[in-house]
């Protein structure tokens, strides 16, 4: 019996019915282009054996010129249909349906032959496209058609044609992108005729028996996007015209309001599809930032949508279903919508993969076998490197005794889920909790290991983190110098006035902190809505409310600082990084790079400069400037003779992030 009864009702679908009513929804992985299939289809199988229904896959290209970039996978010609049967038998086989997203770049595509509707630049791609001429514009459909034709001769279930987040179809529609004077511009009959050909065609391609899924933007979120009527009057059109079923896109790629980063609340969107409800007859799939069963089941049994779409949860944890299903939600690994081992993989040409779940895409390589031999393993620490490190070698059978310093686990996660918009590392350090309960690992809470502890196991792992490092300025023990944990950990009092010393991910994430009052938008959807300027689609094209964003200014003057010349929050994630520049600077959060540190001084921070000393007046001076590793037990245990495996921070503390400290302890312990 499952606590979730709305998500695991059946549903009819037309050419099939689901067990369940959750999608995964589509992501690129990059392992499409690897041509490595059998690696592509164990990434799929693995989900479709944990009970995943109904997968749509990363967008598949119709044609060169519709390609995100040159050389992304796609089924543009008939040698592209045999490899995609490997990965649609593998998940056959294990149960499950299969679609083939079609996704057509339009501007957004990065190679010079790029084509639109009209030749007007994306603000984030390199090159202005083609106008198409009325056989361009036939090219572009026949080419769908014919790649989801191909999708059903490799075994595909069906396809999901992409007609939102600002891509071709989408950038037919608005007027943003659709200058057009002919018969496929102008008034939205003109508009949407591509889009309403493409489905029409595409559904002759496949045939009755086959699922066509259409993506629509419900909210494009820039200027000159559709009007709600627009969508509404699309969504029974495209019905009409031969979809089964309608998955919600919500925001362009370039708007400049975040739609699924961390500080975004769970399911802010959802009501956009609800709007939509009832008025089309065809099931409805709500998506963006719906990471729990709990959120799923909520927003069904609310009728906000017939069905949820979920992908990086699916990256976070394969058995995302099945334990849902068997009441183990407790146990389900979250994902914590940071972005920073998916989408920002994807813009660094990485293969996508998973923060909390490095084994993502990665199944083959990390496969997890049961461990030869049962070991005795201690390790010390229990932030994310060691709680990694301790669940994949307990999970492989050894016997784990898991120390850690503080009365708590989680590390440094216990500072980061301190900071507005990053309350989802909360439900991560909760999950460990209920995952070490589950392995039986002995966890000796308040206990800082000593060698003596760690010499007698077979094998000994040090994950005992970093240690905040000196800036070496002159007045840094004067009394209103504080470090990061000294204000997150120990509640110590800031004043009104803040120079942080370093403007890297903690500088950002303690300006954040800083300059923030109130309740956290992230947990409160109407009042991020009113921060973000999001309105209803109904009141304003797009569901943009002219102005932008407009947070409440900071309480505090803050100056955040660097020595680099750089533009300050450089390092930080390519998808997120942007949101917390434009939400300081919002509030009034002065930045400071190219700065020359003279001292501290009971008036504030005193800086070097051409024409002088210049102080940057402070009650309180931050000090956020890097990390050095925690090894102190080193010397002692290598005196014992025994060599232990460092990990994390322990090992390295520059760039050291938690993506790094968890991919370590996995990779450490399934190899012990
Ligand atoms: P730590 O997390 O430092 O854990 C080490 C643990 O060892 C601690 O619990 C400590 O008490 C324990 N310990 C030390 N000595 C002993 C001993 N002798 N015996 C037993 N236990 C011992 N990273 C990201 O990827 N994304 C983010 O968004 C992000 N945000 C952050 C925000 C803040 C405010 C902070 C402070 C950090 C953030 N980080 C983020 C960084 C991330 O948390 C760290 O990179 C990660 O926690 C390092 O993991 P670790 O296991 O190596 O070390
Ligand atoms: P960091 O990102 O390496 O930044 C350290 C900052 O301190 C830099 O701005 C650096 O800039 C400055 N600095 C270094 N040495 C200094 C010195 N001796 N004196 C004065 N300033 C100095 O480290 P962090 O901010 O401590 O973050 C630690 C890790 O946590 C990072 O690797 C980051 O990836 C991770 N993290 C990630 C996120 C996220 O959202 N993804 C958030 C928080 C933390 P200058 O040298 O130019 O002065
Ligand atoms: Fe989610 Fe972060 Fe993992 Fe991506 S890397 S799936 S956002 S937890």
């Amino acid at each position: 019996m499952t606590g979730y009864p709305h998500l695991f009702r059946p549903i009819d679908l037309g050419p099939f019915a689901l067990p369940n009513r959750i999608v995964m929804g589509s992501m690129h992985t990059g392992l499409e282009e690897t041509g490595d299939c059998p690696r592509l289809a164990a990434f799929y199988a693995e989900r479709a054996r944990a009970g995943c229904a109904l997968i749509v896959t990363g967008g598949l290209a119709p044609n060169l010129e519709g390609a995100v970039l040159p050389g992304a996978a796609g089924l543009a010609t008939d040698a592209d249909i045999a490899p995609h049967r490997t990965v649609t038998e593998a998940v056959h086989a294990a149960g499950a349906r299969i679609v083939a997203q079609i996704l057509h770049a339009g501007r957004y595509a990065l190679g010079p032959d790029c084509v639109a509707p009209s030749a007007v630049k994306a603000p984030i791609a390199p090159h202005t496209p083609i106008a198409l001429d009325a056989a361009g514009i036939e090219k572009q459909i026949a080419d769908i058609a014919a790649a989801a034709a191909r999708a059903r001769a490799a075994g595909y279930d069906g396809v999901e044609i992409m007609g939102s987040e600002g891509y071709l179809l989408n950038q037919f529609l608005a007027p943003r992108t659709n200058r057009r004077t002919d018969a496929w511009g102008g008034p939205w009959e003109n508009r949407a005729r591509l889009p309403l050909e493409v489905v029409r065609r595409t559904r002759e391609a496949i045939g009755q028996d086959a699922l066509l899924i259409y993506r629509i933007s419900l909210l494009d979120l820039v200027e000159g996007g559709q009007t709600w009527d627009e969508c509404v009057r699309l969504a029974r059109a495209v019905a009409e015209a031969g979809a089964d079923v309608l998955t919600t896109g919500i925001g362009w790629h370039e708007a400049r309001v975040p739609t699924i980063a961390t500080s975004v609340p769970r399911a802010a969107f959802a009501w956009v599809t609800k709007k939509l409800m009832g008025a089309v007859n065809v099931p409805l799939v709500a998506s963006n930032r719906i990471n729990t069963p709990e959120t799923a089941e909520r927003l069904l049994a609310t009728g906000h949508a017939d069905l949820v779409s979920m992908a990086r949860p699916f990256l976070a944890d394969a058995a995302f279903v099945e334990k849902a299903r068997t009441g183990r939600a407790h146990l389900i690994a979250p994902c914590i919508a940071c972005n920073q081992a998916c989408l920002d993989h994807t813009f660094e040409l990485k293969v996508a993969t998973c923060l909390v779940n490095p084994r993502a895409s990665h199944e083959t390589e990390i496969p997890l076998d049961p461990a030869p031999n049962r070991r005795r393993i201690a390790i010390a620490g229990a932030g994310p490197a060691g709680l990694a490190a301790a669940l994949t070698a307990a999970g492989r059978g050894h016997a784990v005794t898991l120390f850690e310093a503080a009365g708590e686990i989680g590390g440094q996660l216990r500072m980061a889920r301190r900071i507005p918009g990053k309350e989802e590392f909360i439900g991560l350090v909760d999950y460990y909790k209920a995952a070490l309960a589950e392995a039986r690992i002995e966890l000796r809470l308040n206990h800082a290991a000593t060698p003596e502890d760690l010499a007698p196991y077979d094998e000994i792992v040090l994950a005992t983190g970093v240690t905040p490092r000196c800036a070496g300025l002159a007045g840094e023990d004067l009394p209103h110098v504080r470090t990061y944990p000294d204000i997150l950990l120990r509640d110590a009092p800031v004043g009104d006035r803040v120079a942080i010393v370093g403007a890297g991910g903690i500088g950002f994430d303690m300006a954040e902190f800083l300059s923030h009052q109130g309740p956290s938008p992230t947990l409160d959807p109407a009042l991020w809505r009113h921060e973000w300027g999001v309105t209803d689609p109904a009141d304003a094209p797009g569901g943009l409310r002219p102005g932008g964003p407009c947070p409440p200014p900071s309480p505090r003057a803050i100056t955040l600082l660097q020595r680099k010349p750089s533009r300050p929050g450089r390092s930080l994630g390519r998808t997120t990084g942007w949101i917390k520049r434009l939400t300081l600077a919002a509030r009034g959060v002065a930045f400071r790079p190219a700065a020359a540190y003279a001292a501290i001084t009971p008036e504030g921070l005193e800086l070097a400069t051409d024409a002088g000393p210049e102080l940057v007046p402070a009650d309180t001076v931050l000090i956020c400037a890097g990390q050095e590793p925690n090894r102190t037990l080193l010397p002692a245990l290598e005196a014992l003779g025994r060599t232990p495996h460092l990990i994390g921070g322990a090992d390295v503390a520059a760039e050291l992030d938690a993506k790094r400290a968890i991919d370590q302890g996995t990779r450490l312990a399934a190899r012990l």
